[in-house]
């Protein structure tokens, strides 16, 4: 493994310890960051090391008490600026940071629109084959159809993971 790969898949780790994600297994949180860069990895053909780290890295800032200027003096400017632009503003309210996502994903960096698009292709594909505890289907199809606003502003970078959207999309939920 490339040292700057694992160097941040430790750094996440840490920062993630502890953390669960939303399925009723209660999965560690870094499968979830790990998940993103092996989608971009394995299944998208992604060898640029600073995106796959980016994608490591994803949510870090958002959900631990991660600064980018940690993320800056630990991984350097460019990974800073695609974690960066995969952040949202938590001082916005929900629906405003949701509403945010979809008008600025044609806006961003080509390796911020890859992590974006392999962050929604792992979250839901976790939701189409478990929701969370408490989720209707309602809430689940209000998610995908949010998502795929996002996703669709993220297009012309990376046909394999359009593919796999366009796949999701027209997918049935296992639950159903
Ligand atoms: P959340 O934003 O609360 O949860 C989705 C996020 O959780 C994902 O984007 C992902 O983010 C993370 N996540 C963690 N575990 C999983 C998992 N197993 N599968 C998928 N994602 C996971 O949900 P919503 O997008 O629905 O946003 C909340 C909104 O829903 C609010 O605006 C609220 O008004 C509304 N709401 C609707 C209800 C309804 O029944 N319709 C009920 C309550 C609220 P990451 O990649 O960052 O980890
Ligand atoms: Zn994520």
């Amino acid at each position: 493994m490339d040292t700057h790969l694992l160097q941040a898949t430790h750094f996440a780790a840490i920062k993630h310890a502890g953390q669960r994600r939303k399925d009723p297994q209660q999965t560690p949180y870094i499968n979830h960051p790990i998940a993103v860069a092996h989608v971009l990895w394995k299944e998208a053909g992604v060898q640029d090391v600073p995106t796959l780290q980016a994608a490591l890295l994803h949510d870090t800032v958002e959900d631990t008490d991660t600064s980018f200027e940690e993320i800056g003096s630990e991984f350097g400017p460019l990974v800073r600026q695609i974690v960066f632009e995969c952040t949202d503003d938590k001082s916005l309210p929900k629906e405003e940071r949701k509403r945010l996502q979809i008008v600025n994903a044609p806006h961003k960096s080509n390796q911020a629109k890859l992590v974006k698009m392999a962050d929604k292709i792992h979250n839901l594909r976790d939701l189409q084959k478990t929701p969370p505890e408490g989720w209707t289907l309602p809430r689940v199809q209000t998610y995908f159809a949010w998502a795929r606003q996002v996703t669709d502003g993220c297009r012309g970078v990376n046909p394999q993971l359009e593919a796999i959207l366009e796949g999701i999309y027209a997918g049935e939920f296992e639950y159903e």
